[in-house]
C-alpha cells in the first residue's frame, strides 16, 4: 500500500469554470481524479467549492476529446499528423494575407485559457500577421461593464476583494444571480447577511435564489435598470444625502451631471421600469443608511443596447455616495469565465495591447515594436460582432479561434453559422469537436488546464498559477505550444520554454503587471494587479487616487436606451442566463456523468400564470419563435419568473435548444456586446404533458 499511495499524486489547480477563482489540491492517480480537496490556503475560497469545482473535471478524460488534428476534405474530416495540418495552416494563411491584406485575418482568444495564452494569440495577430483583429468573448458579456468603469474610475476590474463584500453594510445585485453563476461568492454575501445583518437588495427580472433571500426584491421592466438607478441616485441629491467631502475632494463633473438626472423623477421612474415608488425610496434610504455600499452586475445590465450607459449609472451611484476607495464599498462586475478578466487584461482586445495600453499611441505601439522587432500596425481591429459582420461583407477571408464555442455563445446564431460557411479558411482549436468545430477546416486538438500549466486573472483582478497533473492526452498540446508553433512556421522565431517566459515578456511590456512573476505566484500564493515592480499587489483600488491623470474620478452623464422593439405577435419576453449545474454553453459539464445525472438538459421557465394561460403542465415540448431562430424545449412552471416573462438556461445538449438561435444582432451602442437580454419570442406547444 505505500506503493500505491506513491502513485497518488496531489497538484494545485484554480477552478476552469467561473470568474470567482476557486482553487485546490487534485488527488489523481495515473489519469483517475481521486478527489478535490480545498485547503485553507486558497486565497477565495479556503476550505469551499461549488458542485462545478468538486465534480466537475471527468471532461478532462471523455472519450470525446480531440486526440488528433483533423482536417476536412469536402464534408468529410480526416485524422492528419501535426505536420500536415501546420503545413497547411502556413500556406492558406500566408496566401490570404497576401491577396487580400492582413486585415482578411481575424483571431478568437479564449476565456478559458491562460493570461500566457491570451498573450500569445494577440502577439500572434499583430507582429505575426500585421493586424489588430483579435478579440475575445468578454464581448459577449462584460465589455460594458469595463466601458462604464473606464468612463468613470478608470480601471476596467472589480474595485475591491471578494473577502471584502462580507464587511459592506449593503449589497446591491443588479441583474445577476450569483448563487448560481458565483456560488462561492454568493455564499460568502449569504452569510454576511444571515450572520452579520448585512443588507441586500436585488434587482432582477427573476426571484433567483439571492432575490429571495434579499430585505428588497426590485423588479424592473425589462431594460429599465438605467431609469430607476438614475431616480435613486437623483432622489439621493435631492434630499441632500450626497457624500460631499468626497466629491468635493476627489470628483469631477458634478454639476453637469447633476443636471443630466433632470428627466428621472419618481413618478417617470416609476410609470417606466414598474418599481412601485415606495421600493424606490427603500432603496435609496437603504444606500443612505448603510456605511459602505457594494453594487455587484453581471450581463442582467450589460446585454442590452444601453449596457455600457447603465453600467456607468451604478458607477455614477457608488460616486455620489462616496463608495469607492474604501474596504466594503465599490462596484463588482462578475466575470462569467475563469479567465474572461486576464483574456482581456492580456490584450485579446482589437484596440489594446496588454493592460490596456492604446494601439493607436504611437509611444506605446513603439515600445511594443522594439519588444517584438516588427512594425506593428496603428488601425485598431474588428471586435467579434464586426468580424462577423466583415465575413458577410467579404472583408475577412480567414479565421482562428481557440477556447471558444463561438457557434452557440455569439447571438443570432443562423447568422453566425452562415458567416462560417463564406469562411474561406476556419481554424478551431478545442479540446472537443465543438459546434464550432463543425465548420472549420482544420480542428487542432488542445490540452485543458489539468494538462498544462499558466495563470489565470479571476473577477476581482487575482492572478493565480495552476500546476501540470496529467500529459497532454494522445496528440493534444497546450494552447500556447500550438500558437507558438504557427508563429514559428510563419517564420518567427518563438523560443519560449515555459509560461513562465512568456509571463516575463509580458511583465515587462505591462505596467498593470510590472512585478508579477511566477516566484510570486508559487503555490496558494497569488496578486491583485495593478503590481508594482517590488511585487506590491492591489487589493482594493482607489484608495488614494482614481485611474486618471488628475486621480479624480468622472461622473458621466448617461441617457435612457429604450429595448428593440419586436411585432406584437412576439409576446413573451425571453430572459436567459447561467444555471448552477451547468457552466455556459455545456460542453464541459455535459461530459460529467454526476452532473449530467442531476440536470439531464436545459428547460424554458415559466410563470405559473402563463401555465394556466396556455394549458401547459411541466415538461410540455414547446416551440419558441424569434423573428430569427427556432427552438424545442420543455417547459418547467417555477415561481421565479412572472408573467410573460420566461427564463431559458443558456447551455445546451442539443443543437436544437440553443437560446442563441433566438436572439438578434442588435448590441450595446459602445462596445458591440449583442442585446441578449432584449428578446421576444412566440410560443407553440408540441406536446402540452
Ligand atoms: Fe469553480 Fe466558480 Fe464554483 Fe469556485 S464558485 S468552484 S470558481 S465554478
Amino acid at each position: 500500500s505505500a506503493m500505491r499511495k506513491a502513485r497518488i499524486k496531489r497538484t494545485k489547480t484554480v477552478c476552469t469554470y467561473c470568474g470567482v477563482g476557486c482553487s485546490f489540491d487534485i488527488w489523481t492517480k495515473d489519469r483517475q481524479i481521486l478527489k478535490i480537496e480545498p485547503t485553507p490556503e486558497a486565497p477565495v475560497n479556503g476550505i469551499s467549492t461549488c458542485i462545478k469545482g468538486k465534480f466537475g473535471w471527468q471532461f478532462v478524460n471523455s472519450k470525446d476529446r480531440l486526440t488528433k488534428p483533423l482536417i476536412r476534405r469536402d464534408d468529410l474530416f480526416y485524422e492528419a499528423t501535426w505536420e500536415e495540418a501546420l503545413d497547411l495552416i502556413t500556406t492558406k494563411l500566408t496566401a490570404i494575407k497576401e491577396q487580400h491584406g492582413p486585415d482578411a485575418l481575424a483571431f478568437i482568444a479564449s476565456s478559458k485559457c491562460t493570461n500566457e495564452e491570451n498573450y500569445l494569440m494577440q502577439k500572434l495577430a499583430r507582429s505575426v500577421f500585421g493586424t489588430n483583429n483579435v478579440d475575445n468573448c468578454s464581448r459577449y458579456c462584460q465589455s460594458p461593464a469595463t466601458t462604464g468603469l473606464f468612463r468613470t474610475v478608470g480601471y476596467g476590474g472589480d474595485s475591491g476583494s471578494i473577502h471584502d463584500l462580507e464587511i459592506a453594510e449593503l449589497i446591491l445585485i443588479v441583474g445577476a444571480n450569483p448563487a448560481e453563476s458565483h456560488p462561492v461568492l454568493a455564499t460568502k454575501i449569504k452569510r454576511a447577511h444571515k450572520l452579520f445583518g448585512q443588507k441586500l437588495i436585488v434587482a432582477d427580472l427573476r426571484k433567483n435564489e439571492m432575490a429571495k433571500r434579499a430585505d428588497l426584491h426590485l423588479h424592473p421592466n425589462p431594460s429599465t435598470d438605467l431609469i430607476w438607478l438614475s431616480a435613486v441616485t437623483k432622489y439621493i441629491i435631492d434630499n441632500g444625502w450626497e457624500d460631499r467631502e468626497f466629491i468635493a475632494k476627489r470628483v469631477n463633473g458634478y454639476a453637469e451631471f447633476v443636471e443630466s438626472l433632470e428627466p428621472y423623477t419618481l413618478d417617470y421612474a416609476e410609470k417606466m421600469t414598474g418599481i412601485p415608488r415606495s421600493q424606490l425610496i427603500q432603496t435609496a434610504n437603504m444606500i443612505h443608511a448603510a456605511n459602505g455600499v457594494c453594487i455587484l452586475w453581471a450581463m442582467g445590465v450589460t446585454q442590452h443596447c444601453g449596457g455600457s450607459d447603465t453600467s456607468t449609472a451604478i458607477s455614477n451611484l457608488l460616486l455620489i455616495t462616496g463608495n469607492y476607495g474604501k474596504k466594503g464599498t465599490g462596484a463588482y462586475p462578475l466575470r462569467g469565465h475563469n479567465n474572461v478578466q486576464g483574456a482581456s487584461d492580456f490584450g485579446t482586445m482589437p484596440a489594446w495591447f496588454p493592460g490596456y495600453q492604446e494601439v493607436q499611441n504611437d509611444e506605446i505601439r513603439a515600445r511594443f515594436e522594439r519588444a517584438w522587432g516588427t512594425p506593428l500596425s496603428k488601425v485598431p481591429g474588428y471586435d467579434n460582432h464586426q468580424m462577423v459582420d466583415g465575413i458577410h461583407e467579404g472583408k475577412v477571408k480567414a479565421m482562428y479561434l481557440f477556447g471558444e464555442e463561438m457557434a452557440f455563445v455569439d447571438s443570432n446564431a443562423n447568422h453566425v453559422h452562415a458567416a462560417f460557411e463564406k469562411l474561406e479558411f476556419f481554424i478551431v482549436q478545442d479540446i472537443f469537436f465543438s459546434k464550432t468545430a463543425q465548420f472549420a477546416d482544420v480542428v487542432l486538438p488542445a490540452s485543458p488546464s489539468l494538462e498544462k500549466e499558466g495563470t489565470f486573472t479571476n473577477t476581482e483582478r487575482r492572478l493565480q498559477r495552476f500546476y501540470q497533473v496529467f500529459e497532454p492526452l494522445g496528440e493534444s498540446k497546450p494552447d500556447w505550444q500550438i500558437i507558438m508553433a504557427i508563429a514559428n512556421r510563419m517564420g518567427a522565431n518563438w523560443t519560449y520554454q515555459h509560461p513562465s517566459d512568456i509571463m516575463a515578456e509580458a511583465a515587462k511590456l505591462t505596467p498593470l503587471f510590472a512585478g508579477v512573476t511566477y516566484e510570486r505566484l508559487e503555490g496558494y500564493d497569488s496578486l491583485q494587479w495593478p503590481v508594482a515592480q517590488d511585487g506590491t499587489d492591489t487589493k482594493l483600488l482607489y484608495t488614494e487616487r482614481f485611474h486618471f491623470p488628475d486621480g479624480k474620478a468622472q461622473l458621466y452623464p448617461v441617457e435612457y436606451t429604450p429595448p428593440i422593439e419586436l411585432a406584437e405577435e412576439y409576446d413573451l419576453h425571453l430572459n436567459n442566463g447561467r444555471l448552477l449545474e451547468h457552466f455556459h454553453e455545456g460542453n464541459m459539464t455535459y461530459r460529467v456523468d454526476g452532473i449530467t445525472h442531476k440536470v439531464p438538459s436545459t428547460f424554458i421557465e415559466i410563470s405559473k400564470e402563463l401555465a394556466r394561460a396556455r394549458e401547459l403542465k411541466d415538461g410540455a415540448l414547446v416551440r419558441l419563435i424569434s423573428p430569427y431562430g427556432r427552438i424545442e424545449v420543455r417547459v418547467a412552471i417555477t415561481d421565479r419568473v412572472a408573467g410573460k416573462e420566461i427564463y431559458l438556461p443558456m447551455n445546451t445538449r442539443e443543437d436544437a435548444e440553443a437560446v442563441n438561435y433566438l436572439t438578434s444582432s442588435y448590441h450595446d451602442l459602445a462596445t458591440h456586446t449583442p442585446a441578449y437580454k432584449e428578446m421576444s419570442v412566440r410560443m407553440e406547444i408540441l406536446e402540452s404533458a
